[in-house]
């Protein structure tokens, strides 16, 4: 048998409880980091350009080097009065890393500065106010003149962004700086023993971009039910760095999942609009115009129009699909569309029936409570929280009951053919495959050097 992947990436222990560990990679909405990041990841409208912010050094001393040179300039001859207005070159620094129950008070005060001159820089031009949102784990430096008095206070978000708030003719300014880091390529690929979760570990790639990759196939493939051992992928991304010095990962720009034997491609293409999503390579988009499950929970019961009542030993069609999962859990609308119905439906409790185009309804049963937009007729976008699981109606215990059908009849929301989001336009078609030739050209550079890296190690 052939070897592409060398023996670390097939010799993962065979953890046999795959849905436990896969199952946090479905929740599509999910937080990736609880640190904070600069832009919020959003698997569902798969905007990619958020970069995850680090915390930043204790100890960095660039600023006043920076500010050094800044005002080198100015002072080319030294003036002797001492009512000079520019500060002098030599700024005392002062850095304190924030902790929790740190106040910008308390953080004057310890850098000597009374809460008076606190006032007058939050007080101050431009973005001076914002000095006041601070978080823990941000790094605040404070530089003071010859004579003692401040002349900078410098507020560092992370390694990309920094508040800088300078005396300029007796007042303070503040603006925010952001620094742009370098993203190179690079590549990583694994195949799926125990989990994706495991898989991706194995290869390197962190969790950021393993939720991103799941939420980018997440559409065609279901990461709890369909991943199978064997499943490979390979995903070309972006390594940021910053004075050349790697501090974190970006965007996916390309990546293959193979799953059961089926290929699925993602290219990431931004439109001529600046509009950036992924398309496999034909154009089509790997977004669907409705989410395969509307809730990140186990199923408890499937759809079965052959159900048999397990008392009355009669047949029950069950003409939808439950999912378990802990009561208050929000619900989120499959598709973009309109609210049809919202209230109390008989044995389905507390219940939202939203409509999609002409021919499709979708059904979300036994809530605790229902959304509060969810009038008659509202339009409702995908993903949207539409309500919170309960035991409302005729049930054992909380758990979402989900119908989808077209032209009134049931359909299995797992397996019916979900409509497509909309493809690249024919107008835009010759600037996708221009750009998009590159992206494959890249990664199949990646791949193939990698898969005869492989080979080479086995030997
Ligand atoms: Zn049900």
């Amino acid at each position: 048998m052939l070897k592409m992947f060398p023996k670390a990436h097939i010799t993962i222990a065979a953890a046999t409880t795959v849905v436990v560990t896969a199952a946090i990679l479905m929740s599509p909405s999910a937080d990736v980091e609880a640190k904070r990041m600069s832009y919020t990841l959003d698997l569902e409208q798969g905007k990619t350009s958020e970069i995850i912010s680090q915390k930043p050094n204790a100890k960095t001393n660039t600023s006043p080097e920076n500010m050094a040179k800044e005002t080198q300039s100015e002072v080319a001859s030294p003036a002797p009065e001492q009512a000079n207005p520019n500060p002098a070159p030599s700024l005392d620094w002062q850095t304190f890393e924030i902790k929790s129950g740190d106040t910008l008070s308390s953080l004057f005060n310890e850098a000597g500065f009374s809460d008076g001159i606190m006032l007058s820089v939050i007080h101050g031009e431009g973005e001076a106010d914002k000095l006041q949102r601070l978080y823990a784990g941000e790094t605040i430096r404070f530089a003071s003149d010859s004579e003692g008095q401040l002349a900078a206070v410098e507020l560092q978000r992370n390694l990309l962004e920094t508040l800088k708030v300078e005396k300029q003719d007796g007042t303070f300014n503040g603006l925010t700086e952001m620094r742009e880091p370098e993203a190179k390529p690079a590549f990583a690929s694994g195949t799926i023993d125990g989990s994706l979760y495991l898989a991706a570990q194995e290869a390197g790639l962190n969790d950021r971009l393993t939720m991103k990759m799941a939420g980018i196939f997440g559409w065609d493939i279901d990461f709890v039910y369909d991943v199978r051992k064997g499943d490979r992928f390979e995903v070309v991304y972006e390594e940021l760095y910053l004075d050349g010095e790697k501090f974190g990962t970006g965007r996916i720009l390309s990546a293959r999942f193979i799953n059961r034997g089926k290929e699925n491609i993602a290219l990431l293409y931004t439109d001529s609009n600046g509009d950036s999503d992924y398309y496999a390579p034909d154009g089509k988009s790997m977004r669907k115009a409705f989410l395969r499950t509307p809730i990140n929970a186990r199923i408890s019961s499937s759809f079965n129009l052959q159900r048999r009542h397990p008392v009355l030993d009669v047949v029950r069609p069950h003409e939808g699909t439950d999912y378990a999962a802990p009561p208050g859990s929000p619900i989120k609308a499959a598709g973009n569309g309109r609210v049809l119905s919202s209230g109390w439906k008989g044995g389905y409790g507390r219940t939202v029936v939203l409509k999609h185009g002409d021919n499709i309804t979708t059904l979300y049963a036994h809530m605790s409570r229902i959304g509060k937009s969810m009038k008659t007729g509202a339009r409702v976008k995908q993903g949207d929280t539409i309500g919170y699981v309960g035991s409302s109606g005729m049930v054992t215990g909380p758990h979402l009951h989900y119908e989808f059908r077209v032209n009134g009849s049931p359909r299995n929301s797992r397996t019916v053919k979900l409509p497509e989001a909309q493809p690249i336009p024919a107008s835009e078609m010759a600037r996708f495959k221009k750009i998009t030739s590159r992206q494959i050209a890249q990664f199949e550079a990646f791949s193939s050097n990698y898969q005869h890296l492989a080979l080479a190690s086995e030997d």
